[in-house]
């Protein structure tokens, strides 16, 4: 059995609160990490975790997750996220959805929630209908709409700043990428690299989703669990995590990974294991960031054009990260928690400085 307020204390939640609601089988629990750069923004999971323990420890550190992706982006956002416990498939109402709603505004604000597995951009408009406090909504209701073009354009600029620092250019072409999981970040980079020259070969467990990548950019093709040890410039998983491990590491064939996938390292010790392989890893928060970059821009009222120069701030925080690895003797993943770390303090000493 997990122990909220020990898990709380180990880690510096702020607060992790419990909705229930009897008449539509609503059981939610929202974590929230931190709030000193802003409110804690994450998204709602719905998920059939298969015990309440097990749901509570994925949404702390999923939120955990979101407040070192905010701090790191230069967001004016803390870290938070959700949880509703079930399968959607059989669970989901619009009424759950509306408790649940009501659930998110009782928290007056300290968390904003947003889209995530388990739950669509209609969950978020209809949620906006009984709270503010919800980010990704339709264009239609001023919102930033689908975030996925946003994430793979960070990528691409991610991938531009590898290039800069491996081999003195930010030029793609004929640079080779492989592209494992051509879904909806994956085709968008794609698209990307194929229109700024580079030479693509792509994987994914969906035939269909292939088919129409090489029908547009003329990919090579290969098999999902081969991607990774693909020889290339670089490698862009954009499927599911954890596919960086002691078996993957030794065998990749490219130079840098750099791909939307979140928690890509199996476990910590991969960021030292891939560190000595040689291979530039760019920490997945970092690059995969322009989601949230696109989103945060719904605050101010949303413009696309505004949002796409900010997501252009991740290849000059990527060559930040890669540079306080080499000078502090760390692992790029190391380096990019330490960036944020460092935000988050100085923004917390500002806190307590008499106004
Ligand atoms: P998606 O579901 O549209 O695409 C994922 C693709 O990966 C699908 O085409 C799927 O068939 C394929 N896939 C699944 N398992 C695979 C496997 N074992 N090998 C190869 N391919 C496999 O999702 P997406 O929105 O494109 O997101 C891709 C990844 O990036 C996810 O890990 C997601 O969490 C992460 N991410 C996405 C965003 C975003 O804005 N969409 C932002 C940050 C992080």
């Amino acid at each position: 059995m997990v122990a909220p307020l020990a898990l709380m204390a180990a880690d510096g939640f702020e607060q992790v609160a419990y909705g229930y609601d009897d008449a539509t089988g609503l059981r939610a629990i929202v974590a929230i990490h931190s709030t000193v750069l802003g409110p804690g923004l994450g998204g709602t999971r719905f998920w059939p975790f298969a015990t309440e323990g097990e749901a509570l420890l994925d949404v702390c550190r999923l939120a955990k997750g979101m407040t070192y992706k905010h701090a790191a982006a230069g967001l004016d956002q803390g870290g938070g996220k959700a949880v509703i416990i079930g399968d959607p498939t059989r669970l989901r109402t619009d009424e759950l959805i509306l408790a649940y709603g009501r659930f998110v505004d009782g928290l007056a604000g300290r968390y904003v929630t947003a889209e995530d597995v388990g739950t669509t951009q209609a969950d978020m408009d209809l949620i906006r209908s009984v709270t503010a406090h919800v980010s990704g909504v339709s264009e239609a209701l001023g919102g930033s709409g689908d975030p996925s073009p946003a994430t793979a354009l960070g990528l691409l600029w991610a991938i531009r700043a590898v290039a800069e620092r491996l081999w003195g250019t930010a030029s793609l072409t004929d640079r080779h990428v492989c592209i494992n999981g051509v879904g909806k970040v994956g085709s968008a980079l794609a698209n990307h690299l194929h229109a700024e020259g580079a030479r693509l070969t792509v994987a994914d467990i969906r035939p269909t989703a292939v088919a129409g990548v090489v029908e547009r950019t003329g990919a090579r093709v290969v098999e999902p669990d081969r991607a990774h040890a693909v020889v290339a410039d670089v490698f862009a998983p954009c499927a599911l995590g954890a596919g960086l491990s002691a078996i993957t590491i030794p065998e990749l064939g490219c130079r840098a990974v750099v791909g939307s996938a979140n928690n890509q390292l199996a476990t910590a010790e991969d960021a030292q294991r891939i560190h000595d392989s040689g291979v530039l890893y760019a920490p997945d928060y970092i690059v995969n960031a322009g989601g949230v970059i696109n989103i945060a821009q719904e605050r101010g009222g949303y413009v696309r054009a505004r949002a796409d120069e900010q997501i252009r701030g991740i290849h000059d925080t990527l060559l930040r990260v890669l540079d306080l690895a080499d000078t502090d003797g760390i692992t790029t993943a190391a380096a990019a928690d330490r960036l944020a770390e460092r935000r988050i303090e100085a923004a917390r000493l500002d806190r307590r400085q008499p106004s």
